[in-house]
């Protein structure tokens, strides 16, 4: 049965304790008057409430002691500068449709506290700059200066990340921050990178709406001075499932194409002038597509969405994925030395079309009713396809889809807070390719992994990503054509 806790209800290769034995925490998070009057503090709070809301199984009930504070620009999507910062956070994380949080002006009994800011009674304190985020025993008030959205998020998915190891029987920390300016994990604060130009422009494409491009998207509309053409695709619509991890989407989007959708939430509010281009369909099939494409954020989740995105030649790709509890982030190339988007990644197995179809027919009423309602097409033709294979109004565009969705595979762990995890650093990696030529992931170092195990672990930073030797898009029985083509962009970059 579709469930909100289908996606991180399994046990990650068995690390954690089964779902079913998992106990769920009472999480009271609570903000000092300080930090809520900042766009940081707002910021790491929106994200670790609605990162909690989201964790079915691993909190039964969640707290808020905020004190009353205008809503800064570019916190909460969809209110506006000026409202309520407590309405905002208490309504949109209803609006998810799965723990509801409620508002509590003292600690309710047996509750783990988090805490942003100078609180009292933390059990841990998140702790952010501008680039760096992570957590700590030590209340502090700093963080008023911060403008980026970088370091606030990435306090706010460690946060959540500890409460659902916690509640899966993992109850050992030590503090620690990551910055992602330098790729490293340490246990002090880092020094502040040069400032940020005030305008960025520059177009890419987002390849993949799912948990780690809306994470990704969130990032981008939060930062100040970007501009340029957001281009996005994908041809997913949000199912129930999603909504353990989709930072953008809630219960009143369950059904809706991704991409439209989630451009739909950040039209207006952004701290930037970002122009979100969303085409509901795969990103090689996005009608404005720039040509050259100078940078390719990936975010999608499949491998043959890998093959197909990076045979567009961007100049410049970057990759951001999760594996069991790991969030990683990854720069392709340059050719020869260094992974591309593919190597490593196994094409799946692709399904026929006679097992498609066979699969259709097994399905229920009701899954069958929803396949034909997202398609939009009837189901008398969608039935018809079944049985004759002949298309009608049914495309080739549709039969990825029906794959995707009626696929026996048992989909992979995904958690909420890996997911935003990747996708800030992915948004971060972004922003850097345009702001400097120190950036942290190079020709060499061009990898960073992140075991949210042990968060604190320094070998979380950035290495070396190989290729893969017989990769079948940079190895040697891929196209020389389209490997040179790649080797000289990205000389020119
Ligand atoms: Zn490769």
């Amino acid at each position: 049965m579709e469930a909100i806790a289908n996606r991180h209800s399994g046990t990650a290769g068995g690390t954690l304790v089964a779902h079913d034995q998992s106990k769920p925490l009472n999480v009271h998070v609570s903000i000092s008057a300080s930090a809520a009057s900042t766009a940081a503090g707002q910021r790491a709070l929106w994200m670790l409430v609605n990162l909690l809301a989201r964790s079915v199984g691993a909190v039964a009930r969640i707290t808020v002691a905020c004190p009353e504070a205008k809503l800064h620009p570019a916190v909460a999507p969809g209110y506006s500068a000026g409202s309520s910062l407590v309405a905002a956070i208490l309504e949109s994380a209803k609006a998810i449709g799965a723990i509801p949080p409620r508002l509590a002006a003292g600690t309710p009994e047996q509750s783990f506290v988090l805490g942003i800011g100078r609180v009292d009674d933390a059990d841990l304190t998140l702790v952010f700059g501008d680039w760096w985020g992570g957590l700590d025993y030590t209340t502090s008030d700093a963080g008023t200066e911060v403008t980026l959205p970088f370091g606030p998020y990435i306090a706010a998915a460690h946060a959540a990340g500890h409460v659902f190891r916690v509640s899966r029987g993992l109850v050992e920390f030590v503090p620690f921050v990551y910055d992602a300016w330098k790729h490293v994990t340490a246990s002090e604060i880092p020094p502040n990178p040069p400032p940020m130009p005030k305008k960025l422009a520059g177009d890419f494409l987002l390849a993949g709406v799912g948990a780690v491009g809306t994470a990704t998207m969130l990032t981008l509309w939060a930062t100040p001075g970007l501009k340029g053409r957001a281009q996005i695709a994908d041809a997913d619509t949000v199912d129930l499932t999603n909504l353990n991890r989709c930072v953008l989407f809630d219960a009143s989007t369950v059904g809706l194409p991704k991409a439209s959708t989630a451009a739909e939430v950040l039209q207006t509010g952004g701290a930037g002038s970002l122009v979100w281009d969303p085409h509901d369909g795969i990103a090689q099939e996005h009608p404005r597509r720039q040509q050259p494409l100078q940078l390719l954020l990936s975010a999608v989740d499949k491998n043959r969405s890998r093959l197909a995105i990076q045979r567009l030649i961007p100049t410049m790709a970057l990759g951001a994925s999760t594996y069991n509890l790991r969030s990683s982030l990854m720069r392709a190339g340059p050719l020869g030395a260094r992974a591309c988007l593919v190597c490593h990644n196994p094409l799946e197995p692709e399904i026929s079309d006679p097992e498609l179809r066979e699969r259709y027919l097994a399905a229920n009423q009701e899954t069958q009713a929803r396949l034909a309602e997202s398609l939009q097409i009837s189901r008398s033709e969608l039935d018809s396809w079944a049985r004759t294979a002949r298309c009608g109004e049914l495309d080739n565009r549709a039969l990825p889809l029906l794959a995707e969705e009626l696929d026996a595979k048992p989909h992979q762990f995904s958690v909420g807070y890996l997911s935003v995890l990747a996708g800030v650093l992915l948004a971060a990696e972004a922003v850097k390719e345009r702001t400097s030529s120190t950036r942290a992931l190079d020709d060499d170092k061009n990898h960073v992994s992140i075991q949210t195990l042990t968060p604190w672990s320094s070998r979380n930073n950035a290495t070396r990503y190989l290729r893969q030797e017989d990769c079948i898009f940079c190895g040697p029985a891929g196209s020389a054509t389209l490997q040179s083509m790649w080797a000289d962009r990205f000389s020119h970059r």
